[in-house]
């Protein structure tokens, strides 16, 4: 190891030249940056050889760990035929048997498959795509959007346009469309699911002839601080959006491949399925950037014609990535193989016996859990009380980024019960500690 292979150093030279995500970059005048020097299964280790548990699966992309065999595997081997071509005009075989196997896994129906590189552009995709169709379906006036209150869809201009959290949407609100929202259910708030569908009926009750679609987070909202909510609104609003003439957008980015028990959230609503399907995400593992937008025969068709302005003509540099294709297929060969959906069930189950210390802790309100996702607030949490825990959980070895004084956990697959229960014990310690 170089001398200058610190942590000291690595992070030094970051905030010089690195411009971190989501981060107001003073605070790292005195929150150090950690430099991830390597990681294996569920542990970061930095550069000064301190380890965390990966217990946010690096934001919420990492399904079985760091430096998995079979998708290091996968990678390598797709090295040696082809990294990356064009996907106008070319194909490649792992987008093509991505696209089958997403569609077979999928709520049936849905099964055209567009590539892009990031959540976000997912559900840009999707936004634009609904109003495309309904225009070339002569409905040009189906151009504005709705989404439920607390909803978070990603951060670029079309994407924060129907998302609701005020210290990323706020500043920008000039630039935004101006778009709808309704309530969403949550038993925390006094909002039941049928209250919440009314609110929905009612308002495209009124605007149907002008929104093209809703776009919601099934079962779990994320990032504005976990909001779970019950499978029946599901079913209820897709019932009214397809009653009222109007798209269903599930953005499964965070929710996709198992976090909420079943592969995809949507299947528990039990209901036909969304017009648009959006993942990203724990698509490849959380090895390489990709997403994808799954829709019907029916959106696919409003776009097939003679006339080359009737096509989606939108496009990203690396739509459909072969490394990312071939990172997304071992992903799925893995759920096949090892049963992850049926194998989560138990660690969902011990997984929650091992948080026992957090949920019966005295400042815990709303423990809660929906598959492999745990959460909670914290009572009388300080303003500061996010980036405190970040770094007492650092020091307990844990990687945990609360969401205001909402903390969550959603860890890779593969953490053992042990480790769940050493993150337990930790937790419930910092909670004492902290003021
Ligand atoms: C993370 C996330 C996005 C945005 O994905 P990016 O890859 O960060 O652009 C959109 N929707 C949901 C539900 C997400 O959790």
């Amino acid at each position: 190891m170089a001398d200058s292979d610190t942590n000291a150093a690595w992070l030094a030279r970051s905030r010089a030249a690195v411009w971190h995500p989501c981060t107001q970059m003073k605070v790292h005048e005195t929150l150090p940056l950690v430099p991830i020097a390597h990681a294996q299964g569920a542990w970061l280790v930095d550069f000064d050889g301190h380890r965390y548990l990966d217990a946010v699966s690096s934001w919420w992309v990492n399904l079985f760990g760091h430096r998995h065999p079979r998708i290091d595997a996968a990678v390598r081997a797709q090295l040696d035929s082809l990294a990356h071509v064009m996907l106008a005009g070319f194909t490649h075989r792992p987008a093509v048997e991505l696209s089958e196997r997403l569609a077979a896994l999928a709520p049936p129906g849905l099964g055209h498959a567009f590539y892009a590189s990031d959540g976000a552009s997912a559900n840009e995709i999707a936004l634009k795509m609904s109003f495309h169709a309904w225009r070339n379906r002569g409905h040009p006036d189906k151009r504005h959007f709705v989404s439920l209150a607390g909803s978070y869809h990603g951060e670029t201009v079309g994407a924060l346009a129907v998302t609701d959290v005020a210290l990323f949407r706020d500043v920008y609100a000039p630039l935004l469309n101006v778009n709808a929202r309704v309530p969403v259910p949550d038993a925390r708030r006094g909002v039941s699911v049928e209250a919440a569908a009314a609110a929905l009926d009612a308002y495209l009750g009124q605007h149907a002839a002008t929104t093209a679609a809703l776009i919601v987070e099934p079962l779990v909202q994320g990032a504005s601080g976990m909001t779970m909510y019950d499978p029946r609104y599901l079913a209820q609003a897709r019932e009214i959006t397809a009653r009222h003439g109007v798209h269903l957008i599930a953005d499964e980015i965070m929710t996709g491949f198992g976090r909420t028990g079943t592969m995809f959230a949507w299947e528990q609503a039990n209901a036909a399925a969304p017009d648009f399907l959006c993942l990203s995400k724990g698509i490849t593992g959380g090895y390489l950037p990709l997403s994808c937008v799954l829709t019907t025969d029916d959106v696919y068709a409003a776009f097939y014609a003679d006339d080359t302005a009737r096509g989606f003509l939108h496009s990203h540099s690396y739509t459909g990535n072969a490394l990312a294709c071939a990172a997304a297929l071992a992903v799925l060969d893995l759920f096949r193989d090892e049963q992850t959906i049926v194998r989560n069930r138990e660690r969902a189950t011990t997984w929650r016996q091992a948080l026992a210390p957090i949920a019966a802790h005295p400042r815990v309100r709303d423990f809660r859990q929906c598959g492999m996702i745990f959460a909670w607030e914290v009572a009388a949490a300080p303003p500061d009380f996010a980036r405190r825990f970040f770094a007492e959980a650092l020091a307990a070895e844990l990687l945990l980024r609360p969401i205001g004084d909402t903390v969550y956990v959603m860890a890779p697959y593969i953490v053992t019960c042990d480790e769940m229960a050493m993150l337990g014990e930790r937790v419930a310690g910092i909670l004492d500690r902290l003021p």
